[in-house]
């Protein structure tokens, strides 16, 4: 029983890093996650692999298998529709293009929300937003959020997104984005899987929710984000349920952010606890590039 316990491979698939709107380089992010004792983790941008590359170099001298990961927005009214594409080739070309077209989009996007800001009154410049990048980017809400707090616009990062940023906010501008159809198809075009992230956030409860799984399904949706820092007890269950009923690979992350999203551990997914390798599917774990070169080679010699 204890050898049991021992034996548990602790993992996190869903991680930011200061690539996107996380905290954290991505090098530092795998160190953390290797303290943490986790054995599989995935980083999951949003609309970019930029952090992949080191990641992948750090996890290999940290021993951790890391899954090549991405966050991509899709189109949705009510509240967020975001699937995590894992396992694709991260230079498949047609990917590649449309995550800078994305990111572009990004850029134009972010100097429309600080110019409405301006024209609110309130003193923000590009530059402040921009902090230590180089490119607006890989930049997004989360960032320019911090400066309203850092500058006591507001104080929390929850208040600059009630009041200016979100989708009801006085600042708010639309981000042009693919539809779930396009979305789950470019993941697959890449060679990966498509995964529904924290289905909490569509805001959909019982029939409707179902209605949604379907319709998602029929497009080629691979599996749903069951353990995540979003879902409640209740939503977890129902989540596990759907994916049984619908044969959808389960998944788990906490969606962590670094100090962007004070509230969110790392590994800390479900219900205030971490998750371990038997509570996801293994196919997922099975995407994570492996450790060393020369396992790679032994791999494809036996194929
Ligand atoms: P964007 O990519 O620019 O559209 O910003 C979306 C990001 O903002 C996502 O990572 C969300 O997790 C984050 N976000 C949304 N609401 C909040 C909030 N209240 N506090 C901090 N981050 C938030
Ligand atoms: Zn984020
Ligand atoms: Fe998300
Ligand atoms: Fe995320």
């Amino acid at each position: 029983m204890n050898d049991d316990i021992a034996n548990l491979k602790w993992i996190d698939l869903h991680l930011h890093t200061s690539c996107s709107d996380g905290t954290c380089t991505p090098a530092e992010l795998v160190r953390i996650a290797a303290d943490q004792g986790l054995t599989y983790i995935s980083i999951t941008d949003h609309d970019t692999i930029n952090g992949l590359r080191e990641g992948i170099r750090e996890a290999r001298q940290q021993r951790v298998y890391l899954v090549p990961g991405i966050e991509i927005s899709a189109k949705y009214t009510e509240g967020a529709l975001h699937i995590l594409g894992y396992g694709f080739d991260a230079e498949y070309l047609p990917l590649v293009d449309q995550l800078k077209r994305i990111q572009e989009v990004r850029r134009d996007r972010n100097v429309k929300i600080i110019e409405r800001l301006q024209s609110l009154g309130i003193q923000i410049a590009l530059e402040e937003m921009m902090g230590e990048k180089s490119d607006l980017k890989s930049l997004g809400r989360p960032h320019i959020a911090a400066v309203l707090v850092k500058k006591g616009v507001v104080r929390t990062m929850d208040e600059a997104f009630d009041r200016y940023l979100g989708k009801q906010g006085k600042a708010f501008v639309k981000k042009e984005v693919m539809t779930s159809a396009e979305t789950i198809r470019l993941i697959h075009d890449a060679g990966g899987v498509a995964v529904l992230a924290h289905p909490s956030t569509l805001r959909l409860e019982g029939p409707s929710f179902a209605a949604f799984i379907v319709r998602l399904v029929a497009e080629g949706l691979d599996g749903i984000e069951v353990y995540s820092s979003a879902h409640t007890v209740l939503q977890t269950q129902a989540y596990l349920d759907i994916a049984g009923q619908f044969q959808l690979l389960v998944s788990g992350g906490s969606d962590f952010h670094g100090a962007n999203k004070q509230d969110v551990t790392i590994a800390v997914c479900n219900n205030g606890r971490p998750i371990h390798s038997r509570m996801v599917s293994e196919t997922l774990l099975q995407l994570a590039v492996p450790l060393c070169d020369s396992d790679a080679d032994r791999k494809s010699d036996s194929e």
